[in-house]
């Protein structure tokens, strides 16, 4: 059954990156999300792409929820105008709380806590602690390498679940979320004693 899509979990840099369409892309998102009123879920920060896709879509009138933890209010900068903001003691409530809220995830040039993110929202999907569809904005090809690697992962016979299934790629935000609200929850193979390696 397609997923009804109203709250989108956003994983992101707290930096801008070194190219000018990493923040493009992040305020193309933003708008589209706000045109589908679909809520922004995400870390509650001020900068960086954070920063972008909560702006854009604060500007063009949708809903935003920040979920930030106390130490970072200072550090990542709180956003000061989102819809709500949400302070939590550690890292771990920050993100069950954000996975929680979300009808889906979207990820985004980021650095390690962005990867963080992308690669727990993935494994939980293959644990089937959550069935939500999960896609990567893949804004001037930043994912390509770590896609591959991913690709080489379930050539190697690590991964257990249909990665054409669990994961929609595409570097345009209105594609993506539309791909995203077809997503129906991939199928998970079995852990096996019996296959011998090569
Ligand atoms: P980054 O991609 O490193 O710029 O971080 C983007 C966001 O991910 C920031 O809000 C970080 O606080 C958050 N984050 C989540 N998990 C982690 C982690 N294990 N290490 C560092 N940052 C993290």
């Amino acid at each position: 059954m397609p997923t009804t899509m109203t709250r989108l979990c956003v994983f992101c840099g707290a930096a801008d990156g070194n190219r000018h369409s990493y923040r493009a892309g992040a305020e193309r998102l933003g708008t589209e999300m706000a045109k589908r009123g679909i809520t922004l879920i995400y870390g509650g920060g001020s900068l960086g792409l954070m920063g972008g896709v909560a702006d854009a879509v604060l500007q063009h009138g949708g809903q935003v929820t920040g979920v930030i933890t106390t130490q970072l209010v200072a550090k990542e900068v709180a956003h000061k105008s989102l819809s709500k903001l949400h302070v939590v003691e550690t890292m771990h409530q920050r993100k069950k709380m954000m996975a929680d809220m979300a009808d889906g995830f979207i990820t985004l040039p980021g650095g390690l806590g962005t990867l963080d993110e992308f690669f727990e929202i993935l494994a939980w999907a293959q644990l089937g602690i959550h069935a939500k569809p999960v896609g990567v904005l893949n804004i001037d090809g930043y994912f390509d390498g770590l896609l591959k690697f991913v690709e080489q992962m379930n050539v190697d016979g690590f991964l257990r679940i249909n990665l054409r299934e669990a994961l929609r790629i595409d570097d345009d935000p209105a594609r993506l979320i539309e791909a995203m609200s077809k997503h129906t929850p991939a199928k998970i193979s079995p852990l096996r004693a019996d296959v011998n390696p090569v």
